[in-house]
């Protein structure tokens, strides 16, 4: 299904158009309008879903096989020095775009991005507490 007030469901399915270096007849792969570094790329679903949680799970597995093939291609392209994989779901995990999407970010050696966090104060009650809740 696809969203017509959606951004990357027209991007996806090339009514807009973009920078692709890649597609399948699941996915167009592009270059981010503002990339962290050079290479940086979303692989966008053609078919719309808001994010993970209704992701459809053969898609999900789909995402990480084409994952692994634009990083291969950006290490043999592009010489980067390794690659991150990043995917935000929902407002406070960063989302801003309600298509789900995968970033694949190419590394350099002194690139000057940092893609981070700062570790939580969690006491061991805390941690034995939310490993409980997890299982
Ligand atoms: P999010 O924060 O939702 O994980 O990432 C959204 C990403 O989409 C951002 O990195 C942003 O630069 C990118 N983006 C937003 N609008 C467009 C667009 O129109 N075209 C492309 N290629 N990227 C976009
Ligand atoms: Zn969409």
């Amino acid at each position: 299904m696809k969203d017509n007030n959606c951004i990357f469901c027209k991007i996806a399915n090339g009514e807009i158009p973009s920078r692709t270096i890649e597609e399948n007849e699941l996915f167009r792969v592009v270059l981010d309008v503002a990339p962290a570094t050079k290479g940086h790329a979303l692989i966008l679903p053609k078919e719309h879903c808001r994010n993970l949680f209704d992701l459809p799970e053969e898609t999900g597995a789909e995402v990480m096989k084409m994952a692994q093939k634009i990083a291969l291609k950006m290490k043999d392209k592009l010489h980067c020095d390794g690659v991150n994989l990043v995917q935000n779901n929902e407002e406070p995990a960063g989302q801003t775009v309600f298509h789900f999407h995968m970033h694949v970010i190419p590394r350099y050696v002194d690139d000057g991005q940092t893609i981070g966090w700062k570790p939580a104060q969690l006491t061991a009650e805390e941690m034995d507490a939310v490993a409980e809740q997890l299982k």
